[in-house]
């Protein structure tokens, strides 16, 4: 769906409502809606076949305003660089909103995983490592994973830049595995991070979390994830879905063995027997009380914005609402916590293990998790009450206080 929404406008669109509350200069608005940089990279790999194939790919920095840039690398058919640079500018706004010290960046390479094999995999990405390395660096831009990608990617990755260093250089990228550098509790944080801040959000609607129903569009790392433990809280997960479909049990799905025995299987979670097969738009229309929104960009949409009927939608994915959806959402009651906050988790832990690998000094889980739930509690306190202030949606209050800060740390 996400090819028919241009999702730079999206991304323009809800900038200038932000503009617009700030009165924001219109010199420095134009600054803000485009990137600081944006590479195009055409680089050759040898398939396993001794073919040769060319792919595409990209980085994009927004801004650095605030610090180096940060940002995953998403390896997917659909991407371009418009694409990239929006969600490059989504990076910069979640970055300021949760405060840590980094401006937006995205990579992406226009490809097919499915469609290669380990090696093909590795070599596509220490070549286009190589490629991106002219702006990459532990102080000026530090990848993490994303849609397509994970830590043994970044270990690749890392790897690459240690090679051409000479030295070992963790601090190059996040979300690698542990032995590496990698932080414990990345691999869960945006999940968790989702997870909190649905809980915030119920606390102010005054809904329990224990017993909600709740509908997660998408079970990858976020999804999943979020999954588990809103279940382990006391949630019952009614709907799921992946890229090849959706299922639905009123009764509650059992996440723990979806995970473990369908996801990322060839059949994936539809081929759980006890659960009814929908589409993808009857489960966001199911009757539940969250939706978890954390598969692609444009899910909800002006069409189908009308028939969603939770009560509570946690973005877990970047840009799954479309800003005619946010208008219908609004005008209907429903709360929508945006990405820029719901989703920050994965950048907050980011942030920790890059900290842990300048210092070469590690934390426990326990302290990672603390930090984390820490800092999505009072940025989502900070974001409600910015709402209530301007009598605003969260999506506008989020980036009144993104943009603001970025703004303010432009001179
Ligand atoms: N790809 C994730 C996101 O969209 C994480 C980025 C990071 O950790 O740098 O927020």
């Amino acid at each position: 769906m996400s090819q028919h929404v241009d999702v730079l406008q999206m991304a323009r669109d809800q900038l200038a409502v932000a503009a617009r509350y700030l009165n924001l200069d219109e010199g420095l608005h134009e600054v803000l809606s485009r990137p600081k940089r944006q590479i195009i990279v055409n680089f050759p790999v040898v398939m396993d076949n001794g073919e040769v194939q060319v792919f595409e790919g990209y980085r994009v920095q927004h801004n650095t305003s605030r610090g180096p840039t940060k940002g995953g690398i998403r390896y997917h058919p659909d991407v371009d660089v418009s694409e990239t640079t929006a969600l490059a500018m989504w990076m910069t706004w979640k970055c300021a909103v949760v405060n840590i010290p980094y401006g937006g960046a995205k990579g992406s390479v226009k490809v097919d995983t499915k469609l290669l094999s380990k090696r093909e995999l590795e070599k596509l990405t220490r070549r286009f490592a190589s490629e991106i390395n002219i702006i990459v660096g532990e102080r000026s831009d530090i990848p993490a994973p994303d849609i397509g990608t994970n830590a043994q990617v970044m270990a690749w990755i890392m790897d690459t830049f240690s090679m051409q260093s000479g030295y070992t250089m963790p601090g190059v990228v996040t979300g690698k595995p542990l032995e590496m550098g990698g932080s414990q509790g990345r691999v869960e944080a945006t999940g968790r991070g989702v997870v909190v801040a649905a809980g915030e959000a119920c606390r102010m609607l005054g809904m329990n979390f224990d017993g909600a129903k709740v509908v997660v569009q998408g079970f990858g790392n976020v999804g999943s994830v979020a999954a588990r433990l809103a279940e382990e809280q006391g949630a019952t997960v009614v709907g799921v879905s992946d890229a090849r479909g959706a299922i639905y049990n009123p009764n509650g799905l059992p996440i723990a063995e979806l995970s473990q025995k369908y996801a990322g299987r060839d059949g994936g979670i539809i081929e759980y027997p006890d659960c009814d097969k929908i589409t993808n738009e009857e489960l966001l229309a199911l009757d539940c009380d969250m939706l978890f929104p954390s598969a692609i960009s444009a899910q909800i949409t002006g069409e189908n914005a009308g028939n969603i009927k939770a009560k509570l939608v946690v973005e877990g994915a970047n840009g799954p609402t479309t800003p005619d959806a946010d208008h219908i959402l609004s005008d209907r009651g429903i709360m929508v916590v945006p990405d820029v906050l719901a989703n920050a988790g994965g950048v907050v832990v980011s942030y920790f293990e890059w900290v842990q690998d300048l210092q070469n000094f590690f934390w426990e889980e326990d302290e990672v998790n603390k930090k984390l739930e820490r800092i999505m509690k009072h940025s989502f306190a900070q974001v409600y009450a910015t709402m209530q202030q301007h009598k605003t949606d969260m999506r506008t209050a989020a980036y009144i206080i993104g943009v603001k800060r970025v703004a303010d740390a432009t001179v």
